[in-house]
């Protein structure tokens, strides 16, 4: 079932300010990522988000859900640092593999999620754009976002919204299709 009509749905790629416009329309559920690299990540001291410790909890396996206490947890989003979340208190930081869902930032080998709250992933849009020359999932993604259906909060494992990544992972897979022809 289509959730969203794609026949009116304008397939372009969004610009920075479009994904900016579009992660304001729903901070609640589908709130704007908040990289600050003030906040390192204790591994590889690029900058991290802050995420709340549902999140974190809704992201863990079970077995591991007792070690999650009650600091504040940071998500580090860059994609060659296999921590997931840390806290700035030294206690336990979790990886990609204490996680029930795969971490699409971090993964390079199918399947990559790309959208957790709509399920879109990688092989979706290559499909899409060797089908069809082109990618409606930023559309789709923005149309729902306008009619506030994100649960970003308990989805994503950054805690966010993933607009602005899906776009610039839309733009890699155009520029690898026009690549290999
Ligand atoms: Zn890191």
């Amino acid at each position: 079932m289509n959730l969203v009509d794609c026949s009116s749905v304008d397939r372009q790629e969004l610009t920075s300010l479009d994904v900016a416009e579009a992660l304001a329309l729903d901070p609640v559920n589908a709130p704007a990522p908040q990289d600050d690299p003030h906040h390192a990540c204790r591994s590889c001291d690029n900058a991290s988000r802050p995420v709340t410790r549902k999140t974190v909890l809704l992201m863990m396996k079970s077995e591991l859900l007792d070690r999650v206490n009650q600091d504040e947890y940071r998500f580090c989003s860059d994609p060659e640092c296999r921590v997931v979340y840390f806290s700035e208190n030294g206690g336990p930081a979790f990886m990609s593999s204490d996680l029930r869902v795969r971490v699409g930032l971090k993964e390079k080998i199918d399947p990559v999620p790309l959208c957790y709250c709509f399920g879109f992933d990688e092989k979706d849009a290559r499909d899409e754009i060797s089908g069809t020359g082109t990618s409606t999932v930023t559309q789709r993604i923005v149309a729902l976002i306008k009619q506030k259906m994100c649960a970003c909060p308990a989805k994503n494992p950054s805690g966010a919204c993933c607009l602005g990544e899906v776009n610039k992972a839309i733009k890699r897979l155009m520029a690898d299709a026009a690549d290999s022809g």
